[in-house]
């Protein structure tokens, strides 16, 4: 007898890491889904894991019965275990228990766990040659070059969940990556897209992470408003699809129905288009290479009547063009553009800095360290000394301005 591709497909464990956050909901909602669609077997879970939020890992758990549930703050153990107590659900806590959570096999790892802390789990799953969907882009932008090495050496694939990256691995033909003649990603333009720089000096937290068209992470709000989203985007899409700095580009699409655009020699242009919800990326990275069902939004391309798309506009903008200074610069630049922008966006969000102070922390970490830019990127030390170092400037950086 044959089994059906689509069974055997859901018949594949996952782990989730980062099961609270915004991308970890909509993985589990793709699971609730699934077993509501294909019989409650579908998707069986091996692990979750969440960083300090017990009441709703515990919850996650008991929906979905996961082998083991992790919480990474240490000091929640024991809130956890009770919550968890008559579950049958292993319990573990700490950071090492994250990256343990990723070592035990699963078919399928969600990276979903925002900023570099995603790396060392992201390693763990990768050493064991899994299916990495990965939606962290902080951590291929962080160890571009030394990630892409470990997956090739373990034979650990990697679907890309970023909505404009999954969208290029689904349009871009692999057989013809020398014909490729530019790949393009598309940017909403964020909540200030229309604002003057004059007003962004007072954008708060609150007005930064309400964005127009996804709901999304307090981080990646704040990245998209900044649109070093974009800025990470691009580094990201030149280690997934290995790409020359100069084939890759952004254009800003204010509807967000189109993520990417993939040109060829031969005049094409092929686009990938859905509504903005994360659901289905995520489903077709889960799915891989079966199409599996997602309860996402359709399109409505009639009642949208026009799609539109523009240059950015770098003077307002001046973090996408860090980035692509990074980009262009290689070696551990795109290490230190990292580390400074998560430092600048927690303290903004923590209201020690302003909305424009993000790209002059950026920019000040990146001339303070300017000789480190030139190392070697495939060696995990390193670059975590990179990326340590560069914190610290940052952080000094935030302090001065605060004061
Ligand atoms: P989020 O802040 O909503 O969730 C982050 C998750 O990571 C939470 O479960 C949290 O508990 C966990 N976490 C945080 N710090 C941790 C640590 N130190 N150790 C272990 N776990 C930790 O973030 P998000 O918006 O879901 O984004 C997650 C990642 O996906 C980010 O890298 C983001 O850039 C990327 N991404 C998100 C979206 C989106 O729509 N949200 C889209 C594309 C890419
Ligand atoms: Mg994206």
């Amino acid at each position: 007898m044959t089994i059906p591709q689509t069974a055997r497909t859901l018949a594949r464990s996952l782990t989730v890491l980062g099961s609270t956050g915004s991308v970890g909901l909509s993985t589990l909602d793709i699971v609730r889904h699934s077993r509501a669609t294909y019989g409650e077997d579908a998707l069986p879970l091996q692990a979750l894991t969440a960083h300090s939020n017990v009441a709703a890992l515990a919850q996650q758990a008991r929906e979905f019965h996961p082998r083991l549930a992790v919480i990474g703050d240490e000091s929640k153990f024991q809130a956890l275990k009770e919550a968890l107590a008559g579950t049958g659900v292993e319990v573990a806590a700490g950071r090492d228990a994250v990256i343990e959570a990723a070592s035990r096999p699963s078919d399928i790892v969600m990276l979903a766990i925002v900023g570099t802390a995603g790396l060392a789990p992201a390693l763990a799953a990768v050493k064991r040659g899994a299916v990495i969907a990965l939606a962290n882009k902080e951590c291929i932008v962080a160890a571009g070059d030394f990630f892409r090495a470990a997956a090739a050496q373990a034979n650990a694939t990697i679907i890309p969940v970023d909505s404009e990256h999954n969208a290029a691995f689904q349009v871009l033909d692999p057989g013809q990556a020398h014909a490729i003649e530019r790949l393009t990603l598309t940017a909403s333009g964020g909540p200030f897209r229309e604002w003057a720089r004059e007003r962004m000096a007072s954008a708060t937290p609150e007005q930064a992470i309400s964005h127009p068209n996804w709901s999304m992470g307090a981080k990646i709000s704040v990245d998209s408003a900044t649109l070093m989203n974009k800025g990470l985007e691009l580094i990201e899409a030149h280690f997934l699809f290995s790409l020359p700095p100069e084939k890759l580009g952004v254009l800003v699409h204010p509807q967000s129905v189109v993520h990417c655009l993939v040109s060829y020699i031969d005049g094409s242009t092929l686009a990938h288009l859905s509504a903005p919800d994360m659901r289905t990326p995520i489903a077709h990275a889960i799915g891989w290479p079966q199409r599996i069902s997602s309860p996402s939004r359709r399109l409505d391309l009639a009642a949208l009547q026009k799609l539109t798309f523009e240059n950015a506009d770098a003077q307002r903008f001046p973090c996408l063009g860090l980035a692509t200074e990074c980009l262009r610069a290689g070696g551990h630049a795109p290490t230190i553009l990292n580390a400074a922008n998560e430092v600048a966006v927690q303290a903004f969000l923590g209201r020690r800095i302003g909305f424009l102070d993000i790209p002059r922390v950026v920019e000040e970490t990146l001339a303070t360290d300017r000789n480190a830019s030139n190392g070697e990127t495939s060696d995990l030390d390193a670059v975590l000394a990179v990326d340590g170092r560069a914190r610290s400037v940052a952080k000094d950086i935030c302090r001065t301005m605060a004061a």
